[in-house]
C-alpha cells in the first residue's frame, strides 16, 4: 500500500453542540477552533454552544468533512422490514482491530497508549471500563479495539464461526525480533484472509533493531513497503507514546480501502465478544454490533440465551438508548450467560426470540455433529462428493531442519486430486493453539518427530480434530498421496492389551519353552504381539503362538486366570518374567 494524504478528520454533527466538543471530535486544538469561529465572525468561547448550522461551517472551516448522523429507527417505523442488502442505506462502519504478537512483546501496552492517547475530550470524564473491546476516536474516526490481545480468542471465535476482526495489528518488540508466536499470529492472519499492520514496537530500546524485524518478516513473505512488499510497518514505542499516531493513521487508510459499510436501519446483529456473570445484574454481555442497531427494549437471543435489551453500556460505562454498527456494547437483560463467539440477534418479540433461540442452538448442535472434522481418511470421499479439493496443514516438528525438510517436499507434492497448503509451521510439542487454528480452519495437524500435549489432545477430541503424528517424511507424503486416492488404510496404533507373570517354566519336547503364568491386567491374546519383560527391560519381542488353558488351546485369557504360553522363537523364559501382550487397534483420531 501507498502511503495516501494525511487522513482528513470527520466530525459528526448529531445536533448542537459546544465548541469544545467540536474541537475534540474534529481532533483540533480548542483555540484553532475559537480562532476559526473569530474569523467567521463569531466571537465564542470554548463551553458555548453552537447550533448544527454553524457546527457544520466550523467544521467545513477547520478542514474537517461532517458526518451526517443516521436516522434509526424512531424516524424508521418499518425498521424491521428493512433489509441489509439495500445498499442504499449501507453506511461507512468504523474497522474493528485485534492487536497480536509474541508474549511480552508489548500489546497490552500498546492498546493502553492507544486507549490514553486518543480518549476524545466529550469522553474524558467517562472511565474507560473493562466490557472486552474499546473505542478509540481518532480525528473524528472511530476505531475499536478488541481488548484481548492474542491470538487465543481470536482463533477460538473463528473456530466457532464469527469473524469480527476487520485488520490485525501484529506486534513485535525491535529488541527480540521474530518470535515462534510472530509467526503462529501470521498463520492465523493468514487464515482468517484479514489484512495486518506490523507494529514495530520497543525502538526505544537501546538494542532495538527495527531492520531485523523486517528482515525476518520478510523471510516470512511480510514484505515492508521500502522494501518492495505491501505491509505497512510502523515503528512505536507503546511505553512513550511515539508512533502510535502514525499507527492509527495507518489503520484508518487501510480500513477506508476496505471500505466498510452496514445497515445500520435494519435490526441488529453481532457477536458475543466476552460473557460474564455479574452478581448484581445478572448475565452481562459484550456484543460488537456488526450490522444494524440494537436499542433498549429489543428482543434477542444469543447461543441459548434470550432476553430483552434491560440496558446498554458502553467502554466508558455510560448508559446507552441504541448503538449502531462497529459498537462494542455491554447488554443486560439476557436469560443466561452466552458465550464468547456466540452470534446475537434481534428477533421481532421475545417469543420468536425463543424459538430462534432453539432452532440456532440445535442448528448448531446438528452442525457440530455433522461437522465436517477434516480427516485424512475422509478426504477422498469428500474430494469425490466435490465438497473440497483442498487439503490443509498445520505441521508441527522436532527441529527446524525437519520443518524446512518437509515445507520443500509437501511444497513440491504434485497431486491433481488435491491442492495441499501449509497454514502454519512451529518447532515444539503439538499444543491447543495448532488444534484450535486447524479447527478454525478445517486442517489436519502433522505432527513430524513431535506429539500433542494433553491440552491439544483434549481439545481435538472436541473439536474433532484430525492429529497425525509421524517420525518419516515419506510416511507423510504416502499418507495424503493414498488418502487423495482413496486408498489409505485406518490408522492402526499398537496398544498395551494386558500382561501376565511367569511363574514356572515347562519345556515341552517340540514346542520349546512354556510359560506358566497368570494374567494380572487386561487379556493374553493368541497371536497377538508380546514383549517378554526382565527387570523392567524388554528382552524379547516376538508372537504368542500357543496359548492354552490346562490341555485346551484359548484364544484369549483374562486377568485373574492361569495360562500356558508359547512364544515364537523364544526358549529363554525364567520365573518372574513379565509377558506383556499388544493387539493392533484402528485409532480414529488421537485420543
Ligand atoms: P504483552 O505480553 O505483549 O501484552 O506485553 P506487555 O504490554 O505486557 O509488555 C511487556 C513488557 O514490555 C512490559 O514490561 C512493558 O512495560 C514493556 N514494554 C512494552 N512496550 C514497550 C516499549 O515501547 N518500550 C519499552 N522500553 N518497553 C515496553
Amino acid at each position: 500500500m501507498r502511503r495516501g494524504p494525511v487522513v482528513q478528520p470527520k466530525v459528526l454533527i448529531d445536533g448542537p453542540m459546544t465548541v469544545k466538543e467540536l474541537a475534540s471530535r474534529a481532533g483540533v486544538p480548542m483555540a484553532a477552533a475559537v480562532k476559526s469561529l473569530i474569523g467567521m465572525g463569531i466571537m465564542a468561547t470554548v463551553n458555548q454552544t453552537l447550533d448544527v448550522d454553524i457546527a457544520r461551517r466550523l467544521a467545513a472551516e477547520l478542514g474537517a468533512t461532517v458526518e451526517e448522523p443516521v436516522k434509526t429507527g424512531e424516524e424508521h417505523p418499518e425498521r424491521l422490514a428493512v433489509q441489509e442488502k439495500t445498499s442504499k442505506f449501507l453506511r461507512g462502519r468504523a474497522p474493528v482491530v485485534t492487536v497480536m504478537g509474541h508474549v511480552d512483546h508489548g500489546k497490552t501496552t500498546l492498546l493502553d497508549a492507544i486507549r490514553k492517547s486518543n480518549v476524545a475530550a466529550h469522553e474524558a470524564g467517562g472511565i474507560t471500563q473493562h466490557i472486552g473491546a474499546s473505542v478509540v476516536n481518532w480525528q473524528g474516526h472511530r476505531i475499536v479495539f478488541i481488548d484481548t490481545p492474542g491470538h487465543e480468542a481470536f482463533t477460538a471465535m473463528r473456530a466457532r464461526g464469527a469473524q469480527v476482526t476487520d485488520l490485525v495489528v501484529l506486534v513485535v518488540a525491535a529488541d527480540d525480533g521474530v518470535k515462534p508466536q510472530t509467526l503462529e499470529a501470521i498463520s492465523h492472519i493468514r487464515a482468517a484472509g484479514v489484512p495486518m499492520i506490523v507494529a514495530v514496537n520497543k525502538i526505544d530500546r537501546p538494542g532495538a533493531d527495527p531492520d531485523r524485524v523486517k528482515r525476518q518478516l520478510s523471510e516470512q513473505a511480510v514484505t515492508a513497503e521500502d522494501w518492495g512488499g505491501d505491509t505497512v510497518f510502523v515503528n512505536v514505542s507503546a511505553l512513550k507514546g511515539t508512533g502510535v499516531d502514525t499507527l492509527l493513521e495507518m489503520i484508518i487508510l487501510i480500513s477506508e480501502m476496505q471500505d466498510l459499510k452496514a445497515n445500520p436501519l435494519r435490526p441488529a446483529r453481532g457477536t458475543v465478544v466476552e460473557s460474564k456473570l455479574d452478581r448484581g445484574r445478572g448475565p452481562v454481555a459484550t456484543v460488537l454490533i456488526q450490522t444494524g442497531t440494537l436499542r433498549v427494549g429489543d428482543a434477542v437471543y444469543a447461543g441459548a440465551s434470550v432476553g430483552r435489551v434491560r440496558a446498554l453500556f458502553d467502554h466508558l460505562g455510560q448508559r446507552l438508548d441504541q448503538a449502531g454498527p462497529s459498537m462494542p456494547v455491554e447488554v443486560l437483560g439476557l436469560s443466561e450467560v452466552p458465550i464468547a463467539g456466540d452470534p446475537f440477534e434481534v428477533a421481532e418479540d421475545e417469543k420468536s426470540a425463543r424459538e430462534k433461540a432453539v432452532q440456532a442452538f440445535s442448528e448448531r448442535r446438528g452442525d457440530q455433529a455433522a461437522r465436517p472434522s477434516v480427516s485424512l481418511e475422509d478426504l477422498y470421499s469428500k474430494l469425490k462428493a466435490g465438497e473440497t479439493k483442498d487439503l490443509n496443514l498445520v505441521v508441527k516438528a522436532d527441529v527446524q531442519g525437519s520443518l524446512e525438510a518437509l515445507r520443500s517436499t509437501l511444497g513440491n507434492l504434485s497431486l491433481p486430486e488435491v491442492r495441499v497448503s501449509i497454514l502454519h509451521t512451529g518447532v515444539g510439542p503439538i499444543t491447543q493453539d495448532d488444534v484450535m487454528l486447524a479447527s478454525a480452519s478445517d486442517a489436519i495437524v502433522i505432527g513430524f518427530g513431535v506429539r500433542p500435549d494433553p491440552n491439544a489432545r483434549r481439545v481435538a477430541q472436541r473439536e474433532r480434530v484430525d492429529i497425525r503424528t509421524y517420525q518419516i517424511i515419506y510416511e507423510i507424503v504416502d499418507d495424503i498421496t493414498a488418502a487423495a486416492k482413496g486408498m489409505l488404510a485406518p490408522k492402526m496404533e499398537r496398544v498395551l492389551a494386558g500382561k501376565a507373570h511367569v511363574r514356572a517354566v515347562f519345556q515341552v519336547p517340540r514346542q520349546g519353552s512354556i510359560a506358566g503364568c497368570y494374567v494380572t491386567e487386561g487379556k493374553i491374546v493368541r497371536n497377538s504381539e508380546v514383549k517378554v519383560v526382565r527387570d523392567g527391560k524388554t528382552l524379547y519381542e516376538g508372537r504368542v503362538d500357543s496359548l492354552k488353558r490346562f490341555k485346551d488351546d484359548a484364544r484369549e485369557v483374562a486377568a485373574g486366570f492361569e495360562c500356558g504360553v508359547g512364544v515364537d522363537g523364544f526358549n529363554d523364559f525364567a520365573e518372574g518374567d513379565v509377558i506383556e501382550a499388544y493387539i493392533m487397534q484402528k485409532v480414529e483420531r488421537e485420543a
